[in-house]
């Protein structure tokens, strides 16, 4: 089984062991009350995919079957025995994975209701958990709504909320309903429990000065505020991730207590000093080398994820206005292309020895907003960590365990007995050959089995 770094979430553990324990005759009397207000609901289904080679987050097991019930594993391997009457899903030629999660998405769109049409469709690419630091609490109501059923045709939507910014800083956009400019401590701890108490599932703070922008040098968050941020995002039990490109303050943010970095380091070679830091702080790492790819070189990054698409899942119009007049202008008044092409030369030689690190090395694409194919940009992301010297288990793993040890969902990013059943089915090796994620033609959300084409289609 894979790594695990903790255990299962405990309710509906506890409610799956119990239904196992009563389906097996053992501890039934417990199992039976623990049950007992769910006694009269219909029974969850139980099947199976057999004869598949499985990854599971961290290795692989050839002709393998994965049993479900209800919306979690129940057994994962060679030997596993399928029950009477359960209905069988023939995995033989086939691959199965746990369900990608992107680490860093935006979602794109224009409202709210745009932006849930675009989290359902990255459930077709085989996204089971989008992480979306930055937007309107709004927003976020919907789209935790929108994703909320055990089995919604939708990835699992996690959120902050309003990214936290400081005066003069990166996030003082005068946009009050998706940044909060944090004027200090005292204020830190004010509108970190105002989040808290809106649900959020983490917090994300900013500390840039914007040194691969277009605009003169933005002050950066004082350090006192990144400590406070911290101290209270502790206290209601949320981890704090931070926008923070350059080193020096990227490690500024870790020695604050980041438990993450929304983007890999930009400005230069990460050296020894800021690996030991990563790994004694075990802050996780995610490079979103998409959106920085786009800025450098938009026309040819769009020709990348079409060239990708060898079966046309997005229509042509689509990269044809990622990379026309529009777009071209829009990023180009936000960044200067040249610059940042020298930039790209840094964070693409910074990811292989930040994941030689040990460092938890997860990839999101920081989609939404500039040149990037929903659902395609995610998996080029995965192929361009492979590019820079991540191996394809590497990478898978990191786009799965990892990236469910980042968010602390221990409940999922792996296939074990317990976990949800949030799963891939691939009809080439994604091991053999990272570009064959395009080949995801089943997707599992919660034990649910959906067709990709399907949802391609609603
Ligand atoms: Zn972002």
């Amino acid at each position: 089984m894979c790594h695990l770094h903790a255990r299962p979430s405990a309710p509906t553990g506890a409610r799956t062991l119990g239904r196992r324990a009563l389906l097996a005759g053992a501890g039934g009397a417990l199992a039976a009350t623990a049950l007992a207000p769910i006694a009269a609901a219909a029974p969850p289904r139980t099947w199976a995919i057999t004869g598949a080679t499985v990854f599971d987050g961290s290795r692989t097991l050839p002709e393998a079957t994965v049993l479900i019930t209800g919306d979690r594993i129940v057994q994962v391997g060679r030997h596993v025995p399928v029950p009477p009457g359960a209905e069988v899903v023939d995995g033989r030629g086939r691959f199965v994975m746990p369900g990608l999660i992107d680490a860093h998405q935006h979602l794109g769109g224009s409202t709210a209701a745009e932006r849930a049409a675009n989290l359902s469709k990255l459930l077709a690419f085989g996204y089971t958990t989008v992480f979306d630091p930055f937007g309107s609490l709004a927003d976020f109501a919907v789209l935790k709504a929108h994703s909320a059923a055990p089995d919604a045709p939708s990835p699992r939507y996690l959120g902050t909320g309003p990214m936290l910014g400081s005066p003069g800083g990166w996030g003082d956009f005068d946009m009050p309903e998706t940044t909060v400019v944090v004027t200090g401590p005292d204020h830190a701890f004010e509108v970190v429990d105002g989040l808290a108490a809106a649900g959020v599932d983490a917090i994300k703070a900013a500390n840039d000065d914007w040194f691969w922008g277009r605009s003169p040098l933005l002050k950066t968050m004082p350090i006192d505020t990144q400590e406070a941020i911290v101290r209270a995002a502790r206290r209601r039990g949320l981890k704090v991730f931070f926008h923070a490109p350059a080193k020096r303050l990227a490690a500024q943010a870790l020695e604050a207590g980041a438990a993450g970095l929304l983007h890999g380091v930009l400005d230069e070679p990460v050296d020894r000093d800021f690996l030991r830091l990563l790994g004694r702080t075990g802050a996780s790492y995610v490079s979103t080398m998409m959106i920085f790819e786009v800025f450098g070189d938009v026309v040819g990054t769009v020709g990348r994820q079409q060239a990708y698409d060898r079966r046309g899942l997005v229509p042509a119009a689509t990269y044809d206005n990622l990379r026309g007049p529009e777009a071209i202008a829009a990023i180009e008044s936000t960044v200067d292309p040249a610059a940042m092409r020298a930039h790209l030369v840094h964070l693409r030689a910074n990811a292989e020895p930040v994941a030689r690190s040990g460092a938890n090395v997860t990839f999101g694409t920081d989609g939404g907003s500039f040149g990037e194919a929903l659902g395609i940009a995610g998996h080029l992301e995965l192929v361009l960590n492979g590019e820079a010297g991540l191996s394809p288990r590497e990478v898978l793993s990191g786009a799965t365990l990892g990236a469910a040890r980042m968010l602390g969902r221990h409940d999922r990013g792996c296939l074990a007995p317990g976990k949800l059943a949030d799963l891939v089915l691939l009809s080439a090796d994604p091991l053999a050959d990272l570009t064959n994620l395009h080949f995801v033609d089943q997707v599992v959300r919660g034990g649910r089995l959906f067709q990709a084409a399907d949802l391609r289609a609603a």
